[in-house]
């Protein structure tokens, strides 16, 4: 029987990690561990996605500062936003939801966010640092599988992991955190994206599949090997005229297709997606640790 990863019991299980570790750091720091959110716009998912950070942080004890701004906010006042909360030692993560309105420019708004409180991972000092294989605050949801492989033990070392997509939130930190000289890690890596002309080449090879693409249901159990472990990143929305919604959620690999042929996979939903909002919780506790940068 295949093992069904389950990413929401294990993020649950982080988060109560975490609500006993803010206690401890609240008593040592002698004030709460804060995490301040930037919206701009009025983007319906962005809304929801700030709405059920903010909810999970208040779960676990820390605090949570939402600014909301309208759609005509210059880019020049979210730069100042962004500066007062670089220098308020208060605050311990900064995240400002993407995507921002077109006429801010998204790099410039991360890149000057303080790489000591960037909880989303993006500064270019972070991705750096995880190139070097140092310390850093690394993407939350490659952060996501990489914890669920530790927890659920799986072995990487010398395993060929290929990761499907080379997005700078997805694909790229995860093949770069796979290959690293580490008990947890030590992988042989290959990235695939739109330039491969033959995908399932490549899939066949793989140990452990890494399907970061938003391309529903596009691996077929042909295109893997028996008994690969297969991590589904993908959320993609398919028409489901049985559905009270009118539609369902899957992943970039068909799971019913592929089941019988795998040794773990994780589910669409229930799989990657819950873990991503804890690593970012638990992003917010290195900072205010300071694990990262002393
Ligand atoms: P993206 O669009 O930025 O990148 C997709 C990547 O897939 C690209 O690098 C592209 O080259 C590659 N790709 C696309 N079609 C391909 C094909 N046919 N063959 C080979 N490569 C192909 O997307 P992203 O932000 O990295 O997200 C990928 C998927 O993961 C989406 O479905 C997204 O919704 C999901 N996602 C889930 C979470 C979560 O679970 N919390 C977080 C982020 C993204």
């Amino acid at each position: 029987m295949p093992i069904i990863i389950d990413g929401k019991a294990t993020a649950a299980k982080i988060v109560e990690e975490i609500k006993k570790d803010v206690i401890t750091i609240s008593e040592n720091i002698h004030r709460k561990t804060i995490l301040a959110l930037l919206l701009v716009g009025e983007d319906p998912a962005s809304q929801i996605y700030v709405r059920s950070k903010s909810k999970r942080c208040e779960e676990t004890g820390i605090e949570s500062i939402v600014l909301k701004k309208d759609a005509s906010t210059s880019e020049e006042e979210v730069l100042d936003i962004i500066q007062s909360w670089n220098s308020d030692d208060t605050i311990d993560g900064i995240l400002v939801q993407l995507p921002l309105p077109k006429h801010i420019n998204e790099s410039k708004v991360l890149y000057n966010i303080s790489p000591k409180k960037d909880v989303d991972g993006f500064h270019p000092e972070n991705v750096g640092r995880l190139v070097a294989g140092l310390p850093t605050f690394i993407p939350c949801t490659p952060m996501g599988i990489y914890e669920l492989l530790k927890r659920y033990e799986i072995n990487l070392n010398g395993k060929h992991c290929v990761v499907l997509g080379r997005s700078n939130i997805v694909g790229k930190p995860i093949a770069n955190l796979l290959y690293q000289k580490n008990p947890n890690a030590n992988a042989i890596v290959t990235i695939c994206h739109t330039g491969a002309k033959d995908l399932s080449y490549y899939t066949k090879q793989a140990d452990v599949l890494i399907a970061a693409m938003g391309v529903p249901e596009l691996i077929k159990a042909n295109d893997i090997k028996d008994g690969a472990v297969i991590i589904d990143v993908g959320i993609n929305r398919i028409p489901d005229p049985n559905t009270a919604k009118g539609y369902r959620v899957v992943g970039d690999v068909d799971y019913n297709d592929v089941i019988n042929k795998v040794s773990a996979i994780t589910p669409v939903p229930g799989g990657v997606g819950p873990m991503t909002i804890s690593m970012l919780l638990l992003n917010t506790l290195r900072s205010a640790k300071k694990e990262i940068y002393k």
